[in-house]
């Protein structure tokens, strides 16, 4: 392997400027020639290809998003579309890819692995939805802004004796809201992982006010239910003024925390590590702060992520 190619795809996470800033700084470090591919695999198939340097990647680790740029592009589920896209990698030489990204990221890297382009995973959404890592790149910065959004509405939900409701990004994966509800002390915690009944959720909120509560915090994973027609129920239910807030897509910008720029660094290293050591088809994790690597289909299809009881035990018995 001589010459390299890096990309992220799918949504984007603070933290993928200083993976791909690694990717380039390792690879540039080993001997290698790094390309960037820009506007992940739309365009590795619309040849949008340069060649990085050094400076290419000077002030990007404090940056959120991507400076490559990320997008959606389902026809790479196509054979064709990957074959067109492979003509552009030989027309530029690069040997291996490192790409960042979520599971449907993922996918295509082990399509393009065995079509004789090997590929590295890296972990980048804010979700924390991938198996075979602790955390991926971007989470530990969206739970920081999430906290500290709960910090913002506890203060005013506080002043005027409000229930707060607070719809937490994690497409169907509720780290992100558990780990928010814990650091910014929510009263209520609803992830897919334990089901969702608002009944129940409606006399627990009751029994709070029996006990003399007089504002509460409901951290609540997207997807279970509609906030909105929840605040309504909750407010006609129980007479307190009930609003809903839901952070969308300020979860995902802003400047990496220095937890997501190491991380990012250390797997950016590694991928190019792995790369030169003739493997592809892997991605990368981190366990119990060590790297580690597996197959990416063993990854997506067999590896379960481990549900934290602990701390959502933690959350119900702080409330
Ligand atoms: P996030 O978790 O942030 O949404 P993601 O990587 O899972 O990130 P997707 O939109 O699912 O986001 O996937 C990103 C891109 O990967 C797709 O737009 C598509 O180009 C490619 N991709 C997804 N699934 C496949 C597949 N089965 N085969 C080939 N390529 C795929």
């Amino acid at each position: 392997i001589k010459r390299i190619g890096v990309l992220t795809s799918g949504g984007d996470a603070p933290g993928m400027n200083a993976a791909i800033r690694a990717v380039v700084r390792e690879g540039l470090h080993l001997g290698l020639e790094v390309y960037g591919i820009f506007d992940g695999y739309e365009g590795l198939h619309q040849g949008k290809i340069k060649p990085l340097d050094r400076n290419s990647v000077s002030d990007v680790i404090n940056r959120g998003g991507t400076f490559l740029g990320s997008a959606r592009f389902p026809e790479f589920k196509q054979q064709k579309t990957r074959e067109e896209a492979i003509e552009n990698l030989k027309k530029y030489g690069i040997d291996a890819l490192v790409v960042i990204g979520g599971d449907g990221s993922y996918m295509g890297a082990k399509k393009l692995t065995e079509m004789g382009y090997p590929c590295i995973g890296i972990p980048g959404t804010i979700d924390n939805d991938i198996p075979g890592t602790t955390y991926t790149i971007g989470f530990d910065t969206a739970l920081n802004i999430v906290v500290e959004a709960i910090d913002r509405l506890r203060d005013t939900s506080a002043s005027h004796k409000r229930i707060s409701i607070v719809e937490i990004m994690g497409r169907y994966c509720g780290d992100l809201t558990l780990g928010a509800a814990v650091a910014g002390g929510a009263e209520f915690v609803v992830i897919p992982e334990k089901g969702y009944s608002e009944a129940e959720l409606l006399g627990q909120i009751k029994a709070g006010i029996a006990k003399g509560k007089t504002h509460m915090i409901i951290a609540m994973c997207e997807h279970v239910t509609k906030v909105d027609k929840l605040a309504e129920h909750i407010q006609a239910e129980t007479g307190h003024d009930t609003r809903a807030t839901i952070l969308g897509h300020i979860q995902r910008g802003g400047t990496p925390t220095a937890q997501d720029r190491i991380l990012a660094s250390r797997m950016g290293s590694f991928a190019v590590k792995l790369l030169l050591e003739d493997q592809g088809g892997r991605c990368i994790g981190v366990v119990n702060s060590q790297m580690v690597h597996y197959d990416i289909i063993d990854c997506i299809n067999n590896m379960k992520r481990p549900f934290n009881q602990e701390l959502f035990d933690l959350s119900d018995s702080l409330f």
